[in-house]
């Protein structure tokens, strides 16, 4: 029992999100990051990446939900899914979930991450590993994405932030890249920040998508422990009808799926894409510096 100890998330300067810690289940400092997974009262079993948080048992559903559901719903016959990142497996097994889904390659850079994941979060990764229409490659995304021959109807990059290994996953030559592999009216979706205290980082990646993409835009959900307000999910597709299909087609679309959410609904993904003012000034901005 680790009483007492605190892990302090630095992320934004001039504040600390910090975290009791009742158990260290895990801490290393592999290849790539400094790595610790520890258990709290309130959020369960945290996973920190160099300092800062990057899953919990608690809140996991929200994101992992988020960020599968609406590309793949929206697309309505994605087939071949690549999650660059995405260490945890997560995202993973939601997207598995849709029997639509083919195939679902994994790129991520360090194999610890998935490692450790396997052994402490079965509480929602279980099966992913297991399944046969998912492969695992260990590699760095970038590299992955300027290689492959393989092409994708829907790219989601679940990574770390924009500093570290991370950071490449945010330059115009990844996009650039992920245009190339993705099908014609495919999507890429990105975990892009909190836009209240990370704007920049949203407008830099809007800007980098409209250079390349005919559609840019962002859509929200709130994270407890993505501290400062509603995360951005940022979205990229040559399709610009793709992020309004109507809730009534979502709802058939979610209706034959089969499978049960604790976040998404049709409603939601259809309401996620409305943002607030300050959050759609800054895609306008990005948009608007291509
Ligand atoms: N939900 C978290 C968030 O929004 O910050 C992300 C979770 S997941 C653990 C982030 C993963 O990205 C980590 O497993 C990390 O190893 C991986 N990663 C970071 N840089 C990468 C790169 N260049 N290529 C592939 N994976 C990378």
């Amino acid at each position: 029992m680790s009483s007492g100890l605190k892990f302090n998330e630095t992320l934004h300067p001039g504040v600390e999100v910090s975290y009791s810690c009742e158990d260290i289940l895990y801490q290393d400092r592999t290849e790539h990051q400094d790595l610790v997974l520890f258990t709290n009262p309130v959020f369960g079993k945290v996973l920190m990446l160099d300092g800062i948080t990057q899953v919990t048992t608690a809140d996991e559903f929200i994101y992992h939900e988020m960020m599968s559901h609406v590309p793949i719903l929206a697309h309505g016959a994605a087939r071949n899914v690549l999650i660059v990142g995405g260490g945890d497996c997560g995202l993973a097994e939601e997207v598995l979930k849709h029997a639509s889904v083919e195939k679902l390659t994994q790129v991520e850079i360090d194999a610890s991450v998935v490692e450790f994941s396997r052994e402490h979060f079965g509480e929602f990764n279980t099966g992913v590993l297991d399944d046969p229409r998912f492969d695992l490659v260990i590699a760095d995304g970038m590299k992955f994405v300027a290689e492959t021959d393989r092409r994708f109807d829907v790219v989601i990059v679940d990574s770390t932030d924009p500093q570290g290994p991370g950071a490449i996953l945010f330059s115009q030559d990844f996009y650039d890249s992920v245009h190339r592999c993705l099908t014609p009216g495919g999507v890429l979706v990105t975990q892009n920040g909190v836009p209240f205290l990370q704007r920049q980082e949203l407008v830099t990646s809007i800007e980098r998508f409209s250079k390349t993409y005919a559609d840019a835009a962002a859509y929200i959900a709130a994270i407890p422990t993505y501290f400062g307000g509603h995360m951005a999910l940022g979205w990229a597709s040559d399709n610009a009808e793709l992020r309004k299909t109507p809730v009534a087609v979502l709802e058939d679309r979610f209706k034959a799926a089969e499978f049960k959410t604790r976040y998404y609904t049709p409603e939601v993904h259809a309401a996620a894409f409305a943002l607030p003012r300050f959050i759609l000034d800054a895609v306008e901005e990005g948009r608007a510096k291509a």
